[in-house]
C-alpha cells in the first residue's frame, strides 16, 4: 500500500495523515482492498474541533450573501467534478455509475438551495407592538456543528448537512463512513478551491472512537447523524444528555401498497427499481410490497420477467442495473436474512444467493431476491435487511394495509399505487410515515422541502435540509427595542401589555 492509498483527515485546510489506527477500504465489485483509511483518535478530533472553533467568529460574522457566494463557487466546482465524484462513489460503495451521478445531483440541489441563505435567514418584524416598541427575530449560527454519515450516500448525505450548516454561519466537522471515505476529501478540496477559509470545514475519518469524541466534546454545539436506528438512538441520547442539539435519522422498512385498481405494469416497474436499485442499500428502498385483495399473483407474474432481465454487474459497466453490496460482512448478513426468511416459513420465489458475476467473481454480489407469503411476525418483515430482498405481504383490504404499516417500528418512506383519488387522499392523511409517495415509489423530498421519517426512523425534532435544516442550524432570538423619547417615566411593576 503506497502513501497514495492512505486516506487521511482534512483539518484546518490541510490533509493530515497521522500514525493512527487504520481500516481497509474495498472495491466491492472486485472484492479487493484498494486503500486504507485513518481512524481518528480523540486527539485528532480535538484538533479538528479546535480548528472549527477558531474559524467560527470570522465565518459567522460574514454576511449571508458573502457565504452564499462561496457556496455558489462550490456548486460550480461540484458540477465540474460531477463524474469524478460519481466514480469515487462507485469504486468504494459499488452502486452503478448512473445512480452515483444521480446521487451527486441530489446533493448539488441542496447546495443550490443553501445559496438562498440571505433570503432564508430573513425573519419577521413587527413595527410598533405598543408604546414605541418594535419587535423582531433573528436566527443566529450555533457554532461548531458535527455530521456523522452512513456509507450508502457518501456525497448526498454529507451535502444534506454541509451547505446548510455553512450557509447559516456555522463551522463544521464531518465524520464520514469509514467504508467509502474518499468523496469527503474531494468535497473538502472543492470547498477550499471555492474560497472557504481554513478551519470552516473539516473532515475526521474514523469509527466509534471518533464519534464518541465528537459527542463528548464540549465545543460541539450540534450533531446531525444519518445511519442505522440503534446508532441514531445512541447518538441522540448521548448528544442531548450533554445539552447538544441533535437530529438523528435512522433505519427504515418501507412499504408499497399495490391496490387492485393500480396499473400493475407501472407498479411492477416501480417495485423493481425501488427494491433492487443500489442493491437495496437505500433508506428509501421499498422492501415490502403490500398486495391488496387479489393483486398478489398478478404482481408476481409481472415481477418475475423483470427480475430475470436485471443486469447485475460491476457498477462501472454502463449497462449495469445493480452492483454489489458494500462489504463481505454485509453480504453475509443479507444472505443470513434470506436463510432466516426460509426458516420462518416465507416462500422464496427468487433466491439471489450464490450469484457469480463473470469477471467479478470475488465481488460482494447478492442477486435480486423475492419472497411471497411474508408474515408480520417474521424477522424479514420486522428488521431492515438493507439488501436486494423484496417481500410480499398479502392483505384483504386497504384498511388492513394502512394498519400494518402504521404498526411498524419504522416510518421513513411509504408508497401507494392506485388510480383512485379518494384512496390516495385517505392514504396520505392516515399513514404514520414521514415521506409519502402516491404512485411515486421513492418519495425523496426536494431540497426546499425537508427529509425525514417518523417513529424510530428519526430521533429529534428537525428533519434534514430545506426549511427544517435552516431551523436546526440556527438559534432563534427575539429582540424588542425602544428609544428614550418613547419611554414613559418611572418603573413598571405589572406584566407589560400592548398599549
Ligand atoms: P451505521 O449506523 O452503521 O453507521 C453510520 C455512521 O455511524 C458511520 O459514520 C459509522 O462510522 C458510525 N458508527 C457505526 N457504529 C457506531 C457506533 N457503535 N458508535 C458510534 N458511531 C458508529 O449505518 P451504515 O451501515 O453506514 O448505513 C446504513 C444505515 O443508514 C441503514 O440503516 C439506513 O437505513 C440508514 N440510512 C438512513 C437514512 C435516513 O435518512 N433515515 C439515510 C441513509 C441511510
Amino acid at each position: 500500500m503506497t502513501q497514495a492509498n492512505l486516506i487521511g483527515h482534512f483539518i484546518d485546510g490541510q490533509i493530515q495523515h497521522t500514525g493512527e489506527r487504520h481500516s481497509d477500504v474495498f472495491n466491492p465489485a472486485l472484492g479487493e482492498v484498494t486503500a486504507r483509511v485513518a481512524l481518528a483518535s480523540r486527539q485528532t478530533v480535538d484538533e479538528a474541533v479546535a480548528a472549527a472553533k477558531a474559524a467560527f467568529p470570522a465565518w459567522s460574522e460574514r454576511s449571508a450573501l458573502q457565504r452564499s457566494r462561496i457556496l455558489f463557487k462550490f456548486k460550480e466546482l461540484l458540477d465540474k467534478h460531477h463524474q469524478e465524484l460519481a466514480a469515487l462513489i462507485t469504486a468504494e460503495h459499488g452502486k452503478v455509475l448512473s445512480d452515483a451521478m444521480g446521487e451527486v445531483t441530489r446533493g448539488i440541489e441542496i447546495v443550490e438551495f443553501a445559496c438562498g441563505a440571505p433570503h432564508l435567514l430573513k425573519t419577521a418584524y413587527t413595527d410598533n407592538i405598543g408604546g414605541g416598541i418594535d419587535n423582531w427575530n433573528m436566527r443566529q449560527a450555533l457554532g461548531v456543528c458535527a455530521g456523522i454519515t452512513p456509507f450508502n450516500f457518501p456525497v448526498m448525505v454529507p451535502l444534506w448537512m454541509i451547505p446548510m450548516a455553512l450557509a447559516t454561519g456555522n463551522t463544521f466537522v464531518l465524520k464520514p463512513s469509514e467504508r467509502d471515505p474518499s468523496a469527503s476529501l474531494l468535497m473538502a478540496d472543492l470547498l477550499k478551491q471555492a474560497g472557504l477559509p481554513d478551519g470552516v470545514f473539516n473532515v475526521v475519518q474514523g469509527d466509534k472512537d471518533a464519534v464518541d469524541a465528537l459527542l463528548q466534546h464540549p465545543d460541539v454545539e450540534a450533531v446531525s447523524f444519518v445511519g442505522s436506528t440503534p446508532i441514531a438512538e445512541y447518538i441522540y441520547q448521548e448528544g442531548t444528555r450533554r445539552g447538544k442539539r441533535v437530529q438523528a435519522l435512522g433505519g427504515a422498512k418501507n412499504h408499497m401498497i399495490v391496490m387492485p385498481d393500480a396499473n400493475l405494469e407501472q407498479a411492477a416497474d416501480a417495485l423493481i427499481g425501488a427494491a433492487y436499485g443500489s442493491a437495496g442499500e437505500r433508506c428509501m428502498a421499498i422492501s415490502i410490497a403490500v398486495a391488496v385483495g387479489d393483486t398478489g399473483n398478478a404482481l408476481i407474474e409481472k415481477l418475475l420477467p423483470r427480475i430475470d432481465r436485471l443486469r447485475i454487474r460491476n457498477g462501472t459497466d454502463p449497462e449495469a442495473d445493480m452492483g454489489p453490496l458494500v462489504t463481505a460482512q454485509h453480504k453475509a448478513k443479507v444472505e443470513g436474512y434470506i436463510a432466516r426468511g426460509v426458516e420462518e416459513g416465507a416462500r422464496l420465489i427468487v433466491d439471489g444467493r450464490d450469484l457469480k458475476v463473470p469477471g467479478a467473481e470475488n465481488g460482494f454480489f447478492v442477486g435480486a431476491t423475492l419472497f411471497d407469503g411474508v408474515g408480520t411476525e417474521m424477522t424479514i418483515y420486522r428488521e431492515e435487511i438493507f439488501g436486494p430482498v423484496l417481500g410480499i405481504v398479502r392483505v384483504p383490504d386497504f384498511a388492513t394495509a394502512v394498519a400494518l404499516i402504521n404498526a411498524h417500528e419504522f416510518g421513513n418512506g411509504v408508497s401507494c399505487f392506485t388510480s383512485d383519488g379518494g384512496v390516495a387522499r385517505a392514504f396520505a392523511r392516515a399513514i404514520k410515515v414521514g415521506m409519502v409517495g402516491i404512485n411515486v415509489p421513492i418519495p425523496v423530498p426536494m431540497a426546499w422541502h425537508s427529509f425525514g421519517g417518523w417513529k424510530r426512523s428519526l430521533f429529534g425534532d428537525h428533519h434534514a435540509y430545506g426549511e427544517e435544516g435552516i431551523r436546526f442550524y440556527t438559534r432563534y432570538k427575539s429582540v424588542m427595542q425602544r428609544w428614550p423619547d418613547s419611554i414613559a417615566k418611572g418603573p413598571e411593576f405589572s406584566m407589560p401589555t400592548a398599549k
